[in-house]
This record gives structure tokens, C-alpha cells and sequence, in this order.
């Protein structure tokens, strides 16, 4: 009985983390309070659109979060981004935060395999009026990178690249875009805690693709953390976003 208890407990506290839940504090409460003390109040009319349209999507758990998608946006002024790439679009909310913090004139590589759930999104990216900052490519990211590297002239290229897409690629996207973006450019790998499952103990009661990406996830967790050519901060910010600065 006692183990079934705990059983319980622990699918429960697995299922608390991934639905609804975009925050790995510990604490429904604290969260609630960063949202409705600093997120919601500020968040752009627009944003607040795409969230509540996203919520009624059956994959809605892919979404940003909104004390991310904050989070981006101020990163992005701060660094006073202009060329800058995102990797897994859906309905468009990160890609929505970068747009609204981006010069008239800034420009977003965005890619996703699916263009349905862009298209979802994108009235309300229109009615914000910064659509035309965007080159949305329907279809994997990988032969587009490799179509960027081939000409030296997109090397160095990008102020800032959103990764948020195949987990199980990441490790190589990074030998791509770490030529792509420029020296002092950063890189922003999302989803580096990986539902707090980084951590959890061999037996954990995973969910099949928490437990199918997390190797992943690790490894690229592991070779950043060695990687000459970057400098690393990894955020407890929604699922985790590890920032990579090019140093050389
Ligand atoms: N950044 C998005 C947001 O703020 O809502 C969430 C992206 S969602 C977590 C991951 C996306 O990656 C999905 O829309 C999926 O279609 C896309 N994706 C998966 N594999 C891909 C690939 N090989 N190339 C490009 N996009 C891919
Ligand atoms: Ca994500």
C-alpha cells in the first residue's frame, strides 16, 4: 500500500511538472507570484493573444512559457540583437518575443517542420505588425544550416539563434551555428533541465520521450560545459535555457 502510495505521489508530481506547469520551481505558488507580480501585468497585448490561443491547442505544452518568452525579450534588447535565427517555431510565442524586441529592420531565420501550427499563430504575429521581420522555412533545420555554412558569407552572421526543436539534434546544430553566430553573439539552447529528468535516478518513472531525449539532453549538457569556443550560463528559466556566448 505503502508503495503504491508513493507511486502515486511520484507520477503525480510527473505529471504536476509537465502539464500546465512551464517552470521548474518547486513551488506552484512562486511561480504564480513571478507571473502575476512581473509577467502578466507587462506582457504585450499581442503575446497575451498567442498564449491564450496557444492554450487551446492539444500540443500547448510545447509552448514557451511567458516568464521565458519575457526573459528573451529583454535579453534580446540588452544585446541589442538584429540578425537572429529561431529552430522550432510552433505557434509562434518565442518567435512573437523576439519579433516585438528586434529593430523595424531585425530579421528572424525562423524554421520549423511544421508550418499548420506557424500559420496558427501568425494572424496575431501580423496584427503586432512585425510579420515582415520574419523568413519563416517550413522543413527540417538541418539542410538549411548547411546551406548557411556553405557560403562564408553568412559565417559570423547572427547576433542571437533560439534553439527550441529536435532535442536529439542539438549537438550537432551546434557544430553549425556556433560558425553561424558571431563572436560575442550568443546561442540559446532551451529545455537544458529537461522536465528536472537530468537529475532523476536511473528507475525515475519517466514519460517515453522524457526518457528517449534525456540522454541527449545530458550529452549536450556535457559538451558544452567543455566546449572552448563558447562561454556558458545555464537559466532555471522555464525548462531551462543554456545561453552560449562565441568567445572565438
Ligand atoms: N519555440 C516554440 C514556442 O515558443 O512555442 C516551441 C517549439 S516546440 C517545443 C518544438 C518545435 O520544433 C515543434 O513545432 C516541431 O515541429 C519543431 N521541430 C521538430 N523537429 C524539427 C526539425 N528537425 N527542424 C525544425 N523544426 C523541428
Ligand atoms: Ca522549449
Amino acid at each position: 500500500m505503502a508503495t503504491n502510495n508513493q507511486e502515486q505521489k511520484q507520477s503525480e508530481a510527473g505529471r504536476h511538472q509537465e502539464v500546465g506547469h512551464k517552470s521548474l520551481l518547486q513551488s506552484d505558488a512562486l511561480y504564480q507570484y513571478i507571473l502575476e507580480t512581473s509577467v502578466y501585468p507587462r506582457e504585450p497585448e499581442p503575446m497575451k493573444e498567442l498564449r491564450e490561443l496557444t492554450a487551446k491547442h492539444p500540443w500547448n505544452l510545447m509552448t514557451t512559457s511567458a516568464d521565458e518568452g519575457q526573459f528573451l525579450n529583454m535579453l534580446l534588447k540588452l544585446i541589442n540583437a538584429k540578425n537572429t535565427m529561431e529552430i522550432g517555431v510552433y505557434t509562434g510565442y518565442s518567435l512573437l518575443a523576439t519579433a516585438l524586441a528586434l529593430p523595424d529592420d531585425g530579421k528572424i531565420l525562423a524554421m520549423d517542420i511544421n508550418r499548420e501550427n506557424y500559420e496558427l499563430g501568425l494572424p496575431v504575429i501580423q496584427k503586432a505588425g512585425v510579420a515582415h521581420k520574419i523568413e519563416f522555412r517550413e522543413g527540417p533545420a538541418m539542410p538549411v544550416l548547411d546551406k548557411l555554412v556553405e557560403d562564408e558569407e553568412n559565417h559570423g552572421s547572427y547576433d542571437f539563434i533560439f534553439v527550441d526543436a529536435d532535442k536529439d539534434n542539438y549537438i550537432n546544430y551546434h557544430e553549425r551555428l556556433i560558425k553561424l553566430v558571431k563572436v560575442g553573439g550568443l546561442i540559446g539552447y532551451d529545455n537544458t533541465l529537461w522536465n528536472g529528468s537530468v537529475v532523476a535516478p536511473p528507475d525515475a518513472p519517466l514519460r517515453k520521450y522524457v526518457r528517449y531525449y534525456r540522454d541527449f539532453v545530458l550529452e549536450l549538457n556535457k559538451a558544452l560545459a567543455v566546449d572552448p569556443r563558447i562561454e556558458i550560463c545555464m537559466l532555471p528559466v522555464g525548462d531551462g535555457i543554456t545561453l552560449c556566448r562565441r568567445i572565438k
